[in-house]
């Protein structure tokens, strides 16, 4: 941050948090604390995975490749795995013989069972979004109705029934696409396709490997993110696109997917492109769709929360995005927001109609809060 302009120009409003030591060394004596730092983040980050419908790919790797983790797999768990590989040889055996009609054409392009697994994964990624999801909402939405000034980033400001529905089922429907392609994905993993660039095994290429792919897949994560949205907020792609999104001026966790399916695709893409090009850890992979998973829902559920980790923007940053529009572009850092010069400052004043991300003069008198 540099230049000459007042002080208060500078000023950025949104405090990053220290790492809280204490907080971490109370998760192994505190059961409430294993809960509000370990289970509610981990099921948050399920109903995140859900709601992009590639956690049935994951499970599947997993499953797949538990093995090569140098983990030993339960015995039940084996009579599962080699009574599938077992089913799978039949069905490929079986499906050698066919040359015509829709399953050798599927066996052509091993998408052996796609119905299926296609199926399955939709029906396992809309279980855990409307029901995780619908618990997120009972709990702060029902329970806290009448104190929202006690949670609520904009207390004031609900979407209305209308907007709430559009968006959950604007949601659905991307989930169905994002399910739907996993599932493609996934089947062609089952049916022996090596088609991901993740590895297994730790000792591969070692740790120091690890620890920075990880870092990086986190960055390159957030960068394309920051600049994918960036540009989605020109007036040609806010109007054709990305409108949509910012109809809901006061989100709630179904917001973070609700948008114009290409642009959810688009986000879709660009945070799975590690996995098809450069060796990670499926670990590392892993943990970074989590994290930006767990904050796409939490940074739109519009509850005042201030993030765990010390580069992790509270979610007044992003909810303030939905209220100001065109400012606070990232995610979960403020690294590209700040090189840009576009976070929101108390002394511009900002509308939909004003783009570039730097907001206007603020007019004599009118002042933002
Ligand atoms: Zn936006
Ligand atoms: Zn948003």
């Amino acid at each position: 941050m540099t230049g000459g302009c007042k002080v208060e120009e500078h000023e950025e409003l949104y405090q990053l948090r220290k790492l809280p030591i204490k907080g971490i060394l109370s998760v192994v004596t505190s059961p409430r604390a294993l809960l509000a730092f370990v289970v509610s983040p981990l099921i948050v980050a399920l109903l995140g995975a859900a709601s992009r419908g590639d956690v049935f790919l994951y499970a599947v790797l997993a499953w797949l490749k538990w093995d090569d983790f140098g983990i030993t797999t339960p015995s039940f768990l084996k009579k599962v795995g080699n009574a599938t590989e077992e089913a799978t040889k039949n069905i490929s055996a079986g499906r050698d013989a066919m040359t015509t009609g829709l399953d050798g054409l599927l066996h052509h392009y091993r998408l052996d069972n796609v119905h299926y697994i296609v199926a399955s994964a939709i029906l396992f990624s809309y279980v855990i979004f409307f029901g995780l999801g619908g618990f997120l909402q009972w709990h702060y939405y029902i329970q806290k109705k009448d104190s929202p000034s006690s949670w609520k980033c904009q207390p004031n400001r609900f979407l209305t029934t209308h907007l709430h529905r559009q968006e959950v089922l604007l949601g659905a429907f991307n989930l169905f696409l994002g399910a739907s392609l996993s599932g493609v994905l996934a089947t062609l993993v089952l049916n022996g396709s090596d088609i991901t660039t993740l590895y297994f095994n730790v000792a591969d290429y070692g740790w120091t490997y690890l620890i920075v792919t990880t870092v990086l897949t986190f960055l390159f994560q957030d960068a394309s993110a920051y600049y994918i949205h960036r540009t989605l907020h020109w007036p040609y792609f806010y109007k054709k696109f990305h409108k949509i999104h910012h109809r809901y001026y006061s989100p709630t966790a179904f917001g973070a997917v609700a948008m114009h399916p290409a642009e959810f695709l688009t986000l879709q893409f660009a945070l799975v492109i590690p996995m098809f090009t450069v060796p990670v850890h499926f670990v590392s992979f892993l943990a970074c769709v989590m994290y930006s998973y767990y904050y796409g829902m939490i940074d739109h559920s519009g509850i005042d929360l201030v993030a765990f980790w010390p580069w992790q923007p509270p979610v007044r940053f992003h909810d303030d995005h939905h209220k100001y529009f065109h400012v606070n572009f990232g995610f979960n850092t403020l690294i590209f927001d700040r090189y840009h010069d576009t976070l929101r400052k108390k002394t511009r004043f900002y509308s939909e109609a004003i783009f570039g991300g730097k907001g206007a003069q603020a007019a004599n008198g009118r002042k933002e809060e």
